[in-house]
């Protein structure tokens, strides 16, 4: 059996805490012979920051590179607010996805059936609900230059952002959503705003003739992302992949991650080119959120976040799908058991630690792997 490297990034607050659990599912899968990953460890945001003065040191980034997949818990705190903008925690994060060329941002909001009521939408609308938001990462608005604030002398200024997105940027992170929905429902939505913007225009057209040319067995339809932002609250159930850019995937997957109830669920996966000579893609998987210092050092937060983006590694990093099934079956049978971390317990009801949730889940997997 291939050994998978696993660059473990845990980073700040509960990152540790959550990575933790992520690392006895690592030994529960060496130890069962379901796979062979080597893991190595590294710092990185404030507390690489306090023993390095950087966010990420350089021999790090050299382990990042080499990785098969990089597992990163969550960055920041307090105690690093006031350190220098170019070393701040949060870089750290930044330098990864910039330097290995992070392209693709998948962001899936999936709704278990035990927390539907966790919605803030009718249990109707999300129940069953499964979709992916994939975010192109590394272009756009928040990249583009001239980027600039500039004093007009009449006592008013003049803030400048700009939209830039070149036709190989568009062909890559289109090519990546119709491959997701080939493995998923077979449906893609490219959301952009062509009826006000060139960038919009561009990515229309370019979007359909990659569909075109190379994906024609896959559905496409195109929706305005004003429109679709107005679906994905009327009727999130529609969707199967939805692309957009860097601007419009950032709002829309925070509009699709809350449809799923809470911070402490959700998971991502950042991808990049794949490697002509070895096959495979740089890849990052992180929980959404953040490191969560109100809660840190408590045994309290919600692993699933963590463990689920590990469930993506399976998925998109080792072709492990009817493992990262079974991942995902645990995580669902624990939550039907009705054990539930604080951030996901209803008002005045029991809730369970990080490590008893993470345990839950191996023990699910047990009972999974056993059946198999
Ligand atoms: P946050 O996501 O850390 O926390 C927001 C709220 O959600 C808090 O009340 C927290 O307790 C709760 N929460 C988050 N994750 C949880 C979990 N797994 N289980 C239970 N509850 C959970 O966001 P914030 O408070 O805005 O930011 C805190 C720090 O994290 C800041 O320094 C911020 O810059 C940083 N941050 C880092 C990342 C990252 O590393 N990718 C992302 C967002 C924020």
């Amino acid at each position: 059996m291939a050994a998978h490297k696993l660059l473990l990034l845990p980073g700040d607050g509960i990152g540790p805490e959550v990575m933790a659990e992520v690392k006895k599912l690592i030994a529960f899968f060496n130890d069962k012979g379901l796979a062979r990953f080597e893991t190595e460890e590294a710092l990185v945001g404030g507390c690489c920051y306090d023993a390095h003065k950087v966010a990420i040191t350089d021999e790090t980034m050299a382990r990042a590179r080499a990785a098969d997949a990089i597992l990163f818990g969550a960055v920041g705190g307090p105690k690093w607010d006031s350190v220098p903008y170019d070393v701040r925690p949060e870089a750290g994060l930044l330098r990864l996805r910039k330097d290995l060329a992070l392209y693709a941002n998948l962001r899936p909001a999936v709704t278990y059936p035990a927390l539907a009521d966790a919605s803030s939408l009718k249990r109707e609308l999300v129940e069953g609900l499964d979709i992916m938001i994939l975010r192109e990462l590394t272009g756009g608005v928040y990249f583009g230059e001239p980027k600039t604030i500039t004093d007009l002398g009449n006592g008013q200024k003049r803030a400048i952002d700009t939209q830039v997105y070149d036709t190989y940027e568009i062909e890559r992170i289109s090519r990546v959503a119709f491959e997701l929905a080939r493995k998923r429902r077979n449906k893609v939505t490219s959301m952009e705003k062509r009826n006000v913007m060139k960038s919009g225009v561009l990515w229309n057209e370019v979007v359909t003739q990659v569909h075109a040319r190379e994906f024609k067995d896959v559905q496409l339809e195109h929706m305005l992302a004003d429109a679709g932002g107005m679906q994905l609250v009327r009727n999130p159930k529609q969707f199967d992949v939805i692309v957009t850019d860097n601007l419009f995937g950032d709002m829309l997957s925070d509009v699709a991650a809350m449809l799923t109830g809470s911070l402490g669920m959700l998971a991502s996966a950042s991808l990049g080119e794949v490697n002509p000579k070895t096959k495979k893609r740089q890849a990052l998987y992180e929980p959404v959120h953040g490191s969560a210092p109100d809660i840190a050092g408590k045994g309290l937060a919600n692993p699933i976040a963590m463990i689920a983006s590990f469930g993506m590694a399976l998925r998109y990093s080792f072709n492990m799908g009817k493992e990262a099934d079974m991942l995902e079956a645990a995580i669902a049978a624990a939550l039907d058991k009705g054990l539930r971390t604080a951030d996901i317990a209803p008002k005045g009801t029991k809730s369970i630690g990080t490590a008893e949730m993470g345990q839950a889940i191996i023990d699910e997997m047990e009972t999974l792997a056993a059946a198999a």
